[in-house]
Order: C-alpha cells, then sequence, then structure tokens
C-alpha cells in the first residue's frame, strides 16, 4: 500500500489526519477559554511529545495565560522512598494559580499521576488536564482528564509529536502500526 509509512524498523498506517486534529483542538481551546477567563491560567507543557499539541492548542487560546516548557524525571531513590519524580524547567511561583497540563497522549496515566503528585505539593488553586489523545481501555486512574482531543483505541500511535524510538515526532498526521 503506498500509503504506508516507514519509521525505523516499522510500517505505520494513516490514522487520523491533521484536518481532524487541528478541528478537535480548536474545540478544546473553545472550551478552556469559556472555563478558564479571567484565572490567567499557567498552561504547563509536558515535552517532548506535547510540542505540537501545544503549538496548535495555544495558538487558538485567546485568553490571558502564561506558558512553561517541562519534562518529567523518574529515578529509583533509595528502596525506601522507590521512584521520585522531578519536574525540570518549571521555574514560576505556581501557589494559588490554576494550572493546565498539556500532555500529548494519556495511556495507563502513570506518568499524569506522578505529575499531579509533584504539583500538588505547590499548593496550586487547581489543576486542569489536557491532552491531545487518550487511551480509554488502557486509562484507569481515577483523575479526570478534563480536555480531551480524540479517545483512541489501545494501539501505538506516531506522529503530531508522538515518536517511536526518537522518530517520527515531526509528522503532522497520527499514524498507528500496520
Ligand atoms: P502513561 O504513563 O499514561 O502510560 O504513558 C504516557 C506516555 O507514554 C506518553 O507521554 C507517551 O510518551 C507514551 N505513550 C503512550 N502511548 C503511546 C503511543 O501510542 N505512542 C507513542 N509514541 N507514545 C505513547
Amino acid at each position: 500500500m503506498s500509503n504506508l509509512i516507514t519509521v525505523k524498523d516499522k510500517q505505520f498506517k494513516p490514522y487520523i489526519s491533521s484536518e481532524i486534529i487541528l478541528k478537535e483542538v480548536k474545540r478544546l481551546a473553545q472550551e478552556i477559554c469559556n472555563d478558564l477567563a479571567r484565572q490567567n491560567p499557567l498552561f504547563v507543557v509536558v515535552l517532548n511529545g506535547s510540542f505540537m499539541f501545544a503549538a496548535d492548542l495555544l495558538r487558538e487560546i485567546t485568553i490571558p495565560c502564561e506558558i512553561s516548557f517541562v519534562k518529567v524525571a523518574s529515578y529509583h531513590g533509595t528502596s525506601s522512598t522507590g521512584s521520585v519524580t522531578e519536574l525540570i524547567g518549571l521555574t514560576e511561583e505556581i501557589g494559588g494559580r490554576t494550572v493546565v497540563i498539556v500532555e500529548d497522549i494519556v495511556d495507563t496515566g502513570v506518568t499524569l499521576e506522578k505529575l499531579l503528585g509533584v504539583l500538588e505539593k505547590k499548593n496550586v488553586k487547581q489543576i486542569k488536564i489536557a491532552s491531545a489523545l487518550l487511551k480509554p481501555d488502557a486509562y484507569k486512574k481515577d483523575i479526570p482528564v478534563n480536555y480531551v482531543g480524540l479517545k483512541i483505541p489501545n494501539d501505538f500511535v506516531v506522529g503530531y509529536g508522538l515518536d517511536y524510538d526518537g522518530q517520527g515526532r515531526n509528522l503532522k498526521d497520527i499514524y498507528v502500526l500496520a
């Protein structure tokens, strides 16, 4: 099939076009503007995967806001502390603020749960979560994902910021393993 693409050693087929993604992203931006007007929300963009979603989403945000880019680093502490999660890059004072986490995809929710664990210690006013994609069949956490672009089955996808072994993030459409 000519519309298959190869990323590294695997073949992927077209799954969600950029037009459909952008339509949903605009809808999310509108919802966020309606909900969070006058709150000067701080968008916390979780790199690397969210860069493309964040750029599209934030261009459609028309209320006053601020944007910060973070990376989540997990490392194993001593056996008594278990795995420790650190947020790299968050220099803003976030106490008392409305924070919107911007994620590429929520799969099992483990990453999101760790991120929330870190942010909740900082006395924020409220935390909202925006994710371009959600896999409802894999997501078993109670944390509500407030703004979801598209719900997808439990398949591995690339493109629109998401990579396969470092490649494919630049693709403007989303592809699924063929
Ligand atoms: P979770 O902690 O929710 O299980 O996984 C979240 C992370 O796993 C995402 O931020 C992303 O990096 C990665 N991930 C989950 N599903 C996919 C997928 O279908 N494709 C790609 N490329 N990464 C995924």
